[in-house]
């Protein structure tokens, strides 16, 4: 299942081996024996995992890279990243530091570490296509790790850094005494070179302290203080995993007969930042929730906007076409209308035509989106699933006269921003927000901006009260999310923590 490196074989093995039947001895491969919690993946996995593992993990580790993305996103300071990824981390990433055990590194630690180590070249080789996804996969990994490294316990991280024998040079104290001006004038803050170790690396190790001026550059070299080893360390995961990743690139066309794993990775790759890969039948609704033909309107107001705006065309045109109706229903099937009720909603809603134009034209397409006609066995029943955010801003854009879609990605900005403040968003530090989102195509941030504008009270008294914690307010990728918890938030009084864990 994984690409292996013939340098890794064993070297006595190789040495002992009948030079002419040696291409056909079984090689053997170096394992990771996972010591240490944190991980420079340098050593690809070898052991057998199921596909249900390799899609879960992938799934799990994705939608942290993709938590982090929005965080940087939305500007969040690394306290608020913190408080955002850490309850996050522990439900779908953990990774105990040595002395979270009592008997050193025992089979829990080994599985989080193996899912760690797993999980990331899966993505690897999901993200390793195109120049854009291996920029922000490198991007989001050395976020992930740069967090993980400072949370880790200093020994364990002293061990860790120790381990991976970089050619650092330490700056010798002779070297130190000759540049000592020069040391102190480029490094802001330092008032003594003898307070600090040295090392010196090339320049181009180091282009972020070099960036930013923060160090003496002289004849191609760096010197840079010790507290900066996160830098250096930083520099150098970066630079080793660009070039793996393109490594990696190379290797791709050679996957291409696996019809087990292209699809699995074709998916994880259109769904980076806005993964619907969580989104279960039946996630979507409400348990308790009175939700029938005669209640759609007043639950409308829970809608995100790209099925607000479904909810006023019909109302103003009592009527909508094929793939608004598609989009619609589908999402009033994801927050638990039955069928029956829907048939009736919309037979209510086309005011304008009689019985028996509904039932010849628009009866059918209901019960297909319900599963009650037509369809592949598999769908028998349960029908289509509602679409995901991901789905609606990259499917299909609408023409004249459609309404399908998302208006954050497929209104004009000043439509956007009208049809905003029709739904009561006047908040100008929010349209703001959204018209810069939307400039940078960050179509779900705006949405999830919103979100938080119109629920920040609820939000707050949710979190002041322990009824929601930061687990249970990941980013939305889905229409059914945002509905689910919208109502959740509005209805704070009628539930208890268990409710919300049962119900996310
Ligand atoms: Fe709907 Fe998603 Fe667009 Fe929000 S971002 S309006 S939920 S499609």
């Amino acid at each position: 299942m994984f690409q292996y490196d013939k340098s890794r074989i064993d070297t006595k093995r190789r040495a002992g081996l009948d030079y002419k039947r040696k291409q056909f001895a079984t090689p053997t491969y170096k394992q990771q024996e996972y010591v240490h919690r944190l991980n420079f993946y340098e050593i690809p996995p070898t052991a057998e995992i199921t596909l249900e593992q390799f899609e879960q993990w992938a799934i799990d580790r994705l939608r942290i890279l993709s938590e982090l993305e929005a965080c940087s996103y939305r500007n969040k300071t690394p306290a608020e990243t913190a408080a955002h990824i850490t309850p996050l981390l522990q439900k779908f990433l953990p990774l105990h530091s040595n002395t979270a055990s009592s008997s050193g590194v025992d089979q829990r630690l080994k599985d989080e570490r193996q899912k760690d180590h797993y999980s990331h070249f899966i993505l690897r080789l999901a993200f390793s296509s195109t120049e854009d996804l291996r920029r922000r996969f490198v991007r989001l990994e050395a976020m992930l790790f740069k967090f993980r490294f400072q949370q880790d316990d200093s020994k364990e991280r002293r061990a860790f850094v120790e381990s991976l024998n970089f050619d650092w040079d330490i700056l010798a104290d002779e070297e130190k005494q000759e540049l000592g001006e020069s040391l102190l004038n480029a490094t802001p803050g330092l008032k003594r070179t003898d307070d600090e170790g040295w090392f010196k690396v090339d320049w181009e190790r180091v282009p972020e302290l070099v960036e930013r001026k923060g160090i003496l550059v002289k004849k191609g070299k760096a010197y840079v203080p010790l507290r900066e080893q996160l830098s250096m360390i930083l520099a150098e995961f970066n630079a080793r995993l660009e070039k793996a990743l393109e490594f990696t690139s190379r290797a791709l066309p050679r996957l291409d007969e696996d019809d087990r794993l292209i699809p699995i990775l074709d998916h994880l790759s259109k769904n980076f930042g806005t993964s619907d890969t969580s989104y279960t039948d039946g996630e979507g609704a409400v348990p308790g929730a009175a939700i029938n033909a005669a209640s759609v309107d007043a639950l409308s107001r829970h809608f995100p906007l790209c099925m607000r705006n479904l909810h006023m065309q019909l109302r103003k045109n009592a009527h909508l076409k094929h793939f608004g109706r598609l989009q619609y229903t589908l999402f009033l099937k994801g927050i638990g209308l039955s069928l029956e009720d829907c048939l009736i909603f919309w037979r209510q809603s086309f005011r304008n035509i009689n019985d028996d134009e509904f039932n010849s034209k628009y009866r059918y397409n209901v019960r297909h989106a319900y599963g009650d006609v037509g369809g592949d066995a598999n769908r028998r029943g349960r029908g289509y699933p509602p679409y995901s955010c991901q789905k609606i801003l990259t499917d299909n854009a609408p023409g004249a006269g459609q309404t399908h879609g998302c208006p954050y990605r497929h209104f004009s900005v000043d439509n956007l921003i009208s049809l905003l403040q029709a739904t009561g968003v006047n908040d100008r530090e929010t349209l703001q927000g959204v018209r810069e989102d939307v400039a940078k195509t960050r179509y779900h941030i705006a949405c999830n901006r919103v979100f938080e504008y119109v629920h920040k009270d609820d939000l707050k008294k949710a979190k002041d009260e322990g009824i929601m914690n930061q687990a249970d307010l990941d980013t939305i990728v889905h229409p059914n999310t945002y509905f689910k918890r919208s109502y959740q938030l509005k209805n704070l009084g009628k539930l208890s923590k268990a409710d919300v864990e049962m119900t996310t």
